[in-house]
């Protein structure tokens, strides 16, 4: 046994212990029917934020109005972070890899719960990131900033390494967020050489089409799974809650970087779901966070896949 993957194993296993005493782990779910494989929903845990730090910048009626859609009433608003496994062919696809230890004390639940679906965390082939934010990408180093992953190829938008990767991202971070910045660069840097860069409209792996949906990031993407039972959109943070983002659009969630652009892109990618029929699975949807969306009038409306 090599030093290296004792330290991992250690690593693997202080996950554990320490999620053990918090939440179940595990598989959340897996998707309604799949042609020739499975997409399986698993939990990070949930970020449980003080609304004054997420909401810091709308005020008065908008702001009201906002935490009754969000259903927060006692001053935390929780979103959980779903993370999606896709078993097609020889391959195993991670759609980003959650946030790991260092983030927030109710995150970095997946490697346990993968361990305990009895998922070869070594097995992963692919981990296909959406965005850099911490909850989606900070996952991939280990408790000694080892590549949990080390064997696994990995892919992000060519525009959203642009900017994480470059001097600009540390100075637009608001007060408070420059770790997001720091954060990304460092993990970028275990990275730099195995990673593959794709834009909107590739096909990134077999029958996985990049969907740009900029504006929560500046390169932010969404993956069309294509498939013969139904295509499903990965939509990581384009829609972020199942009201707030169906119902207004043009509400920017506290994390859109550029909040025009990002309400364009939730318009545009409602309408194509709905028209399309397209099956949608997103990060922090109520777990697991499978559903679609229907034109309801002038909005949208979210149908959880279990209800
Ligand atoms: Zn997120």
């Amino acid at each position: 046994m090599t030093m290296r993957s004792t330290r991992r194993q250690f690593a693997a296993s202080a996950v554990a212990a320490m999620t053990l005493a918090t939440l179940p782990t595990g598989l959340v779910a897996s998707s309604p029917p799949f042609a020739g494989g499975k997409l399986h929903s698993f939990s990070d845990g949930s970020m449980n934020l003080p609304i004054d730090s997420v909401f810091y910048d709308i005020f008065d009626d908008d702001r009201q109005k906002f935490l009754k859609a969000a259903q927060v009433s006692d001053g935390i608003w929780r979103r959980p972070v779903n993370v999606n496994l896709l078993e097609i062919g020889e391959r195993k696809i991670l759609f980003d890899v959650g946030s790991g230890l260092n983030f927030l004390p109710t995150l970095g639940e997946l490697p346990a719960a993968l361990d305990a679906a009895d998922v070869d965390i070594g097995a992963i082939t692919d981990v296909v990131f959406t965005h850099a934010h911490p909850d989606h990408i900070w996952g991939i180093l280990d408790d000694f900033d080892d590549l949990l992953m080390p064997d696994a190829a990995y892919h992000i938008s060519q525009a959203e390494w642009n900017f994480w990767d470059s001097d600009d991202a540390l100075t637009v971070m608001i007060p408070g967020r420059e770790s997001f910045a720091v954060g990304a660069k460092s993990r970028f840097d275990k990275l730099r050489d195995q990673i593959s860069f794709f834009q909107g409209g590739d096909e990134i792996l077999s029958g996985i089409e990049a969907v740009d949906t900029a504006g929560h990031t500046p390169g932010h993407a969404s993956f069309l799974i294509h498939n013969s039972a139904g295509p499903v959109l990965i939509a990581g943070d384009a829609l972020t809650h199942p009201v707030i983002s169906l119902q207004h659009p043009e509400w920017h969630d506290p994390a859109d970087m550029d909040r025009g652009k990002a309400a364009l892109t939730r318009k545009r990618l409602l309408d194509r779901l709905a028209s399309d029929k397209i099956g949608l699975a997103a990060t922090h949807l109520p777990a697991p966070g499978f559903g679609r969306v229907e034109a309801n009038q002038s909005v949208w409306r979210y149908i959880a896949a279990d209800s």
